[in-house]
């Protein structure tokens, strides 16, 4: 509806100050928000994807606890990275923060580019993981823009009810861009990602809201209208991600390999999830979060094979 371009500086700079002043009462305080560390960051950023905040912390932890620098992430063998990773879902995330710690090795000398085109070329790093790493790492003015950043920005300056559905994500970007406020970027995108999350909620608590009085979707929800939902979350129960789930936690829990007529029959009550044991098996192979060999499987990169790089690897240092 309304145009960034409608924004007065007037405007722009009352809600700042509303905002910010909120925030220096209600946002969380999260370890990687003050640390000032492009890794903590990243892991942060990499870790809140796809996850309710309330799990990132402890996931946090434990992975900054196991591998609390960019070469020690780098370094990781597969199945200690998912066993760290245990539980939090989606694990091809945990893949990628070696993935990236690799390549900050081989490109950039060990260290996280602060140049935003060479973090997004890293794997696992979108926008949004960018912006988190150069402005909690960095300190550098960079506008986060998570699902609960649209909806506040979306409603606040745009009017829409749903900006998930309704705002054009171009707009969006360039409002992030224009509030930002100069040198306060971590700051306010903390504030603004937790505004979204206990103020501007799905549905909103605009009578507690600080700039309610310049917000145009205020007079449309006050006048009973409702945000229309946004997808809901594909079911869980019995969906590829429960059996990926599943099989993951059995190959983690066991001590090394395991026959894979063994892993079938513990899981699968019938032919039917039989079947789904195995292609679930296949596919997490074709990822290189699990192997499998002659009827034997295991979780991460097959034994083996790692001894044979580790050979490799000597052989050439030897050569030297
Ligand atoms: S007035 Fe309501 S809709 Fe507008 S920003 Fe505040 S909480 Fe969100």
């Amino acid at each position: 509806m309304t145009s960034t371009a409608a924004l007065t500086p007037r405007q722009v700079s009352s809600i700042r100050r509303a905002l910010l002043a909120w925030g220096d009462k209600y946002t969380q305080d999260f370890p990687w928000r003050e640390a000032r560390d492009p890794y903590a960051a990243l892991v942060a950023a990499v870790c809140s994807q796809q996850t309710q905040m309330e799990r990132v912390l402890p996931l946090w932890e434990r992975w900054m606890a196991a591998f609390p620098t960019l070469e020690a992430a780098a370094a990781a063998d597969t199945a200690e990275l998912l066993r760290v990773w245990a539980g939090a879902g989606y694990p091809r995330r945990a893949l990628a923060i070696r993935e990236a710690a690799r390549r900050c090795s081989a490109q950039h000398d060990g260290a996280l580019p602060r140049d935003p085109i060479a973090l997004l070329a890293l794997p696992g790093v979108g926008p949004f993981t960018a912006a988190i790493v150069r402005c909690f790492g960095w300190a550098d003015d960079a506008a986060a823009i998570d699902t609960n950043v649209v909806r506040v920005l979306g409603r606040l300056v745009h009017g829409d009810l749903q900006p998930a559905l309704e705002t054009r994500p171009r707009d969006l970007i360039e409002t992030a861009e224009r509030l930002l406020p100069p040198g306060a970027a971590g700051r306010w995108n903390a504030m603004l990602m937790d505004y979204g999350a206990r103020v501007c909620t799905p549905r909103p608590h605009c009578e507690q809201c600080v700039v309610a009085r310049l917000c145009p979707a205020r007079p449309r929800f006050a006048a009973g209208a409702s945000a229309e939902p946004v997808r809901a979350q594909p079911r869980f129960q019995g969906s590829v991600r429960q059996w990926r789930g599943r099989v993951l936690r059995a190959l983690r829990e066991a001590s090394g390999a395991v026959r894979v007529a063994s892993l079938v029959r513990t899981l699968a009550a019938d032919d039917a999830e039989a079947s789904t044991v195995r292609e679930v098996l296949a596919k997490l192979c074709a990822e290189g979060l699990a192997w499998s060999h002659r009827g034997t499987c295991g979780l991460g990169d097959r034994p083996e094979s790692r001894s044979a790089t580790l050979e490799s690897t000597a052989v050439k240092g030897d050569s030297r």
